[in-house]
């Protein structure tokens, strides 16, 4: 069964606000097994409406609707949906008592433009709204020699819309006996097309679990879908899929989900009992930022008072002699185990073509044990961020060797 959402409104279109309905649907829809084959977004124009619903019901068998419901010129939806099944609007004389009873709770008299919102294409059915005034309506419109198509319309208010498809419209879509589950895999240190080069069949196009590769401010992650008759199904084939993931993209996978790459390096160096300090230029403090942050999700969630492993964050700016000696200096300083230092920023000139180098260094109490030039020409608005999480890979790196051989 395959769905398509329509968001309503020209404040959409215009672009003033971000259609949050369609992404939230989306991944109600997912979880029930049904898939969403088109998002469209659509003006309060009446034609401009019509058109997307006619188009809607052809292609599929599910359409959810946002927007349009309220009791304005400019709010279309119930007429649309009229033309749409070629019935007349008929007054629904329950929810008209609703929006009475909602308005004398107010202590106001209810304006007769909101009237409107107890008319009902015939043959449909009112969606009551508890949190609001405009209450849904539910149509299937008939196809020829087709199953009718399940149209759903909810008020574009997210907080209206979540509790009412939730309530009224997930149990009346038809249970699919299929199940979707999905997984996240974060990678750090490889591009996006490398990274599909190394996954080969994986990420072939048509495979169940799908496997589909995103990135973002340098981090890697493999999206994986599965599709099974139940859950345990499709943890099955996640497991699968993670284990051959995991076996060729080796130590450049460093989490799943939401784990980022302070996470792992703070939860590494707290079980090891180790502490670090960090000393940066030019990445406003994202190194110790990050690390401090993560320290704190660590926190929340064992509830506890825990060994923190950050013993000190320096952020420098200007120019430094030599980083090896001020890294070495503030190791000892603050008596920690590591010491992860970021040089300032160099401009390098390679007959006219400009990049940028950065020196990456970590120091133990046995003096340098890794270090590098990094070099970037990319985009100028993630250098940092990358900057500082190259660092931590750095550390994360020479921990799981130092644990392989300890
Ligand atoms: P409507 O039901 O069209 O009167 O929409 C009421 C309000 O809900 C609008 O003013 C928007 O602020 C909000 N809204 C409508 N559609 C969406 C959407 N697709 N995503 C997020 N907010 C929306
Ligand atoms: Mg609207």
């Amino acid at each position: 069964m395959q769905a398509e959402i329509v968001a309503i409104g020209s404040e959409l279109t215009s672009g003033e606000k971000l259609d949050t309905n369609s992404q939230w649907l989306s991944l109600q829809l997912a979880d029930m097994g049904i898939s969403t084959l088109f998002h469209t977004t659509v003006a309060d124009n009446i034609d401009a409406n019509l058109q997307a619903l006619q188009l809607a019901v052809e292609r599929v068998d599910v359409v959810l609707v946002s927007g349009g419901l309220g009791p304005t010129q400019d709010d279309l939806t119930r007429d649309v949906l009229a033309k749409l099944a070629s019935v007349p609007l008929e007054l629904d004389a329950e929810s008209l008592a609703h929006l009475e009873d909602f308005f004398h709770g107010r202590g106001r008299e209810m304006p007769e433009r909101n009237r409107i919102q107890a008319m009902f294409p015939q043959g449909s059915q009112p969606l009551p709204n508890p949190v609001g005034t405009a209450p849904g309506i539910w149509l299937e419109v008939p196809r020829a020699n087709r199953t009718p198509c399940l149209v759903a319309a909810m008020p574009g208010v997210p907080s209206e819309m979540y509790k009412m498809f939730r309530e009224q419209v997930q149990p009346r879509l038809p249970g699919s006996s299929r199940c979707i589950r999905r997984a996240r895999l974060n990678c750090y240190g490889l591009g996006e097309s490398a990274t599909e080069e190394i996954l080969g069949d994986l990420t072939a196009r048509g495979r169940d679990p799908e496997v589909g590769i995103t990135a973002h401010e340098a981090t890697i992650t493999l999206r994986i879908v599965a599709h099974g008759a139940d859950e345990q199904e499709c943890q099955k084939k996640i497991d699968t899929t993670l284990s051959m993931a995991r076996e060729r993209l080796g130590d450049h996978v460093f989490g799943v989900e939401d784990e980022k790459l302070e996470d792992v390096v703070v939860e590494m160096l707290r079980s090891n009992g180790q502490t670090l300090a960090t000393l940066e230029w030019g990445t406003a403090g994202q190194l110790a930022g990050r690390l401090f942050h993560a320290q704190g999700r660590r926190r929340d969630s064992s509830g506890g008072n825990e060994f923190n492993p950050l013993a000190g964050g320096q952020v420098q700016s200007g120019e430094v002699e030599d980083l090896q000696q001020a890294a070495e200096a503030w190791r000892a300083q603050c008596g920690a185990n590591y010491v992860l230092a970021i040089g300032p920023e160099r401009v390098i000139d390679e007959q006219g073509a400009k990049s940028t180098a950065t020196e990456l260094l970590l120091l133990t109490d046995e003096g340098l044990q890794e270090g590098y030039d990094l070099s970037w020409n990319g985009n100028p608005a993630i250098r940092l961020t990358r900057t500082a999480k190259s660092a931590l890979d750095l550390l994360r790196r020479f921990l799981i060797r130092t644990a392989t051989v300890r």
